[in-house]
């Protein structure tokens, strides 16, 4: 039997004709018509005024961040229950992050605890220069009480939506809520270029501005001209034509993994202390991308989770712990954090299931069974 993976992305005909239409076109180079192309279709999938294709979603946010003055001496507000690359992005500026909770129904933002914290930071005359929050696992962050909220003090809002291209809340895209966006195409997200990323926003002077800096902060002169220090972000026409193509399929793949979640959905539904994130009483996820699903296991002794984890591989299933909050990172031991309980209890009883477009109908009964035999067994 095959190794069922997490997420792993599939490449059709059509999309290795358009990477090859690309490299024969002589764009081999991080710009030419397929990047602009890409671009404009991205910002019109997401109802955003531009996008600024880049080497990959960290540069993005970092992007995002320099471009709100985000520097040493400053705080980020970000939530603790997200992937590194968020955070990293935060320290390269040199400002501190300061972490949030979760909500236990779906692992996000703990929103009226974020906007707590900005408070509780600002009275102790701590400057929020930017609250980052991250769209988890393809799931909308609950904005409607927090756009208003930063809005009011002053304080711009970055989504990392990074997980959450296609996901929308209230009829607005994932990587349209904040004074930008970031997206990620990384080889195992709901599509992928391989690896890249893209800015989003509504604030055309932002985008060229990123754009500027993206490319090493080159003046427009005959020669190469600078005033202060650039980035080298810029994503590869080679790759935007392979984005062009999955993004074609975009729906069909959300599609494939709403139907998988679904499966997982009736079959765990009589377990005893099994639940799928999002999927708590009084959630709806029909506006989710499904880009990876959790399942949570509750009422079981310390350390099972690990061993559902080590049970799915020795099947030759590969299931992961959720993301290990940052509060509890090794580098962050000594960093402030607002809560935290919840997202540890989170980590210690979910992990996320196998839920790429790859994964047959019989890879996805494997996986049921095996997981029915590793919680109940
Ligand atoms: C994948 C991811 C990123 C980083 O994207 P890259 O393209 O891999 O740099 C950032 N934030 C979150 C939440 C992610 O899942």
């Amino acid at each position: 039997m095959a190794r069922i993976h997490l997420s792993k992305a599939t490449v059709t005909e059509r999309e290795e004709q358009l990477v090859l239409e690309a490299l024969r076109s002589g764009w081999v180079a991080p710009l030419g018509p397929m990047v602009d192309h890409f671009e404009a279709e991205i910002a019109e999938r997401t109802g955003v005024a531009g996008a600024l294709a880049l080497s990959s979603g960290t540069a993005a946010l970092h992007l995002a961040l320099l471009h709100h003055g985000v520097g040493a001496g400053d705080v980020v507000v970000v939530p603790s229950m997200t992937f590194a690359a968020t955070t990293n992005a935060i320290v390269y500026t040199g400002a501190t992050p300061v972490f949030v909770d979760s909500q236990a129904s779906d692992a996000n933002v703990d929103v009226a605890l974020m906007i707590e914290a900005v408070d509780a930071l600002r009275a102790e005359g701590e400057n929020v220069a930017a609250v980052v929050t991250v769209d988890l696992y393809g799931r909308a962050v609950d904005y409607s009480a927090l756009v208003p909220a930063l809005a009011e003090r002053g304080i711009p809002l970055v989504e990392d939506a990074a997980e959450a291209l296609g996901a929308s809340l209230d009829g607005e895209a994932c990587g349209s809520f904040g004074s930008c966006a970031a997206i990620s195409f990384n080889g195992n997200k709901i599509m992928t270029t391989s690896g890249g990323g893209m800015l989003l926003s509504n604030d055309t002077e932002l985008l060229s501005r990123a754009r500027y800096l993206s490319t090493q902060a080159r003046q427009p002169a005959p020669w190469y001209e600078h005033t202060e220090v650039g980035y080298n972000y810029r994503m590869s026409n080679l790759l935007a034509a392979l984005g062009i193509g999955q993004l074609e399929r975009l729906d069909v793949m959300i599609a494939r993994r709403r139907e998988i979640r679904d499966l997982y959905a009736d079959a765990f539904a009589d377990l005893d202390g099994v639940r799928l994130l999002g999927r708590s009483e009084g959630d709806d996820d029909s506006h989710d991308n499904c880009w990876l699903t959790g399942a949570i296991v509750e009422g079981r002794e310390p350390g099972f989770i690990d061993r559902v984890v080590e049970g799915f591989n020795a099947a030759d299933i590969e299931a992961r712990h959720l993301w290990k909050p940052m509060h509890m990172q090794p580098m962050y031991a000594s960093a402030r954090t607002f809560g935290g309980d919840v997202a540890a209890g989170l980590f210690h009883s979910g992990l996320n299931l196998p839920s790429g477009v790859d994964l047959s109908d019989d890879d996805v009964t494997r996986v049921i069974a095996t997981f029915r035999e590793l919680v109940t067994g």
